[in-house]
């Protein structure tokens, strides 16, 4: 039997509070949210950080374009922290009265029943917010979930399980017919029940969304009992379950986009099915396997051109590259180039692009960038990449 594709997309990876600054935009700033779709239409909600609010804007346009029917989502909320709750007030949706939530998460010893009704509540109070929460006409219903706990929604099977975080916190396993996704962010390696629970909830998944907001010197050192991991647990846990692909989340937010960088790099080498994290990020599962793909980020004015520059680079296969290839737009901030080769998404090239008729260093521009692209080319049996430049390098040529 063949099943359609479920796919899940992220509009929020950043862990504590949101980010604008401008070395976090590749990654993005706003906080935990996931969208995942399974083949059948059904759709979930895993979190409602700032990301939350894009999302309904999303939804609510489709809604409109498509001729009105009403929505109908299941949202699962890990824990009661700011960043994973900020954007309910901000999610459009609610304000329409034939859409229907359900939502699922823990009674917190703090709140105790209808935890989840109540913290929403409470965000909507005086003087908290302009309107109560009498205004959002959707229809909700709450279902409390804890550990060990195992539910269906419309052919997907759900898991919860707890893991080590201050004041609690779930993790989530969702088996779609088109694959399993398990999303276990917000947790500190170290308690065995937890650690084990994790391991359990991940095995042999295709898809694990780990929490890596610190370096592994921070979680040793000076964010011990923050409740957050690293990139090194996130590979530990990833091969120990064996799970297909592995991705780094809940950014911290001193983290700027080239220490992301280097976590992701650094996870590759231990674990290359490893990503980072990207607002706009989507992940298609299905029985062919997993697809990743990132939206186009260049939002710099791009200048339509056509000339070569050399590129190296590592291609899919984890091999370095080197070619001539086409580059054919150009902004100040990256590149649209024309490869033979197929670069790995998030990976690094080198870019070295020389003027025509000198040979002299003052004329060759020599760029480090990240692949942040990919579509199948508009010529024949080329790539077409999109690049973010980081930096400009020493091209390594004696001025003479
Ligand atoms: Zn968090
Ligand atoms: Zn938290």
């Amino acid at each position: 039997m063949t099943h359609q594709a479920a796919k899940l997309v992220f509009w929020g990876v950043r862990g504590s509070t949101p980010t604008l600054e401008r070395d976090t935009w590749r990654y993005g700033g706003n906080t935990p949210c996931l969208e995942l779709t399974t083949g059948n239409g059904t759709r979930f909600i895993l979190d409602c950080g700032t990301g939350l609010r894009m999302l309904g804007n999303r939804w609510t346009k489709n809604q409109s374009s498509s001729g009105g029917n009403g929505i109908d989502a299941h949202l699962l909320v890990t824990h009661y922290h700011w960043d994973h709750i900020q954007g309910l007030p901000f999610f459009q949706p609610f304000f329409d009265a034939q859409n229907s939530f359900h939502f699922y998460s823990f009674q917190s010893k703090y709140l105790g029943a209808d935890s989840l009704k109540k913290v929403l509540e409470a965000q909507l109070a005086s003087p908290y917010f302009p309107v109560d929460v009498g205004m959002m006409s959707a229809a909700r219903t709450f279902r409390e979930v804890t550990s060990g706990e195992k539910w269906e929604v419309a052919g997907t099977q759900i898991t919860a399980a707890w893991l080590n975080h201050p004041q609690g916190c779930l993790g989530y396993r969702l088996d779609t017919p088109g694959g399993s996704v398990v999303y276990a962010t917000d947790n500190e390696p170290g308690v065995a029940e937890c650690d084990q629970n994790l391991r359990q909830l991940a095995q042999g998944a295709d898809v694990l969304i780990y929490d890596a907001q610190y370096s592994t010197e921070q979680l040793a050192t000076t964010r011990k009992g923050w409740g957050h991991s690293s990139w090194l647990e996130g590979v530990k846990v990833a091969r120990e379950a064996k799970v297909r692909n592995l991705v780094l989340f809940h950014h911290d937010p001193e983290s700027s986009d080239k220490v992301v960088d280097g976590f992701l790099s650094a996870a590759r080498l231990e674990f290359p099915s490893s990503w980072a994290a990207t607002e706009g990020m989507s992940i298609s599962l299905s029985e062919r396997g997993v697809d990743v793909a990132l939206r186009e980020s260049r939002v710099g004015q791009r200048r339509r051109l056509r000339f070569t520059a050399t590129v190296s680079g590592q291609s899919e296969d984890g091999k370095a590259f080197e070619e001539k290839a086409t580059v054919r737009d150009l902004s100040l901030q990256g590149a649209y180039l024309c490869l033979q080769h197929r670069p790995r998404l998030q990976s690094e090239v080198k870019v070295v692009i020389e003027a025509a008729g000198e040979k002299n260093s003052s004329s060759v521009l020599s760029l480090r960038g990240t692949v942040v692209h990919f579509d199948p080319g508009r010529e024949k049996s080329q790539h077409g990449v999109g690049v973010v430049f980081s930096e400009e390098i020493d091209p390594g040529i004696p001025r003479d």
